[in-house]
């Protein structure tokens, strides 16, 4: 199932519909439950690709100071909880949350997902921070920039991906490893 789906459809009802053992967006409440309760089977694939790559960066999440700008079922909150599971210490903002600007400087882990053009600017970063930006958004342009201002913030960030070639295909990647471990599942091995 892929979303977002037109208005006149209920997308909770289509999500509720999938088995939640082939459910390999990781979206039904059986899986979004498995995560939050500490017993993750199938996690939504854009969060779990932003964990493989601060594994393959080097960088250690424990005890780190995380911030998820965004609080969506299929990324926001995911990605919270994994970052919890891996010993960070996770702030959780979105558009009620007062000062961002502040709020995303304390964070040595930030993980932008808006859905904003270039919404985090250059001095918003803390110093060599790892900046994960999810945003996707075309400009009037046509050009797609992510939700961080990536030129600005390059010289601020310790690491930081791009948009596009940066969380987009490791969501495809750990989308097809969802999809082995639900068959070796089924097949109970
Ligand atoms: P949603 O629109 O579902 O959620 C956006 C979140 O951002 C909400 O929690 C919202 O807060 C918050 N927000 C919106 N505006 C502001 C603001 N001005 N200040 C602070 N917080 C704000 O988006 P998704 O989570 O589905 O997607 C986010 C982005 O990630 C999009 O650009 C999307 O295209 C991209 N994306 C990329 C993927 C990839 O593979 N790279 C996969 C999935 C998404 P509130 O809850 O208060 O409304």
């Amino acid at each position: 199932m892929q979303l977002p789906l037109p208005p006149q459809i209920r997308t909770q009802a289509v999500i509720e519909a999938i088995d939640p053992a082939k459910d390999v967006d990781g979206f039904h409440p059986v899986n979004a439950g498995k995560l939050a309760s500490g017993h993750p089977f199938l996690v939504p694939c854009t969060p779990l690709g932003v964990m493989r790559l601060l594994a393959e960066a080097g960088v250690v999440a424990a005890g780190a100071r995380a911030l998820v700008l965004g609080r969506s079922a299929i990324v926001g909150r995911p990605m919270a909880l994994l970052l919890l599971a891996a010993d960070a210490t996770v702030t959780v903002a979105h558009s009620r949350t007062r000062d961002l600007a502040a709020e995303c400087r304390r964070a040595e882990i930030l993980v932008a997902a808006v859905g904003r053009a270039e919404m985090v600017r250059g001095d918003w970063i803390g110093t060599d921070a790892t900046v994960i930006d999810v945003g996707i958004n075309r400009r009037a342009d046509g050009r797609l920039v992510g939700d961080v201002a990536f030129d600005e913030c390059l010289g601020h960030a310790g690491a930081i991906t791009p948009v596009p070639g940066g969380v987009g295909p490791m969501t495809i990647a750990c989308l097809l490893e969802n999809t082995v471990t639900a068959a070796l599942a089924r097949r109970g091995s």
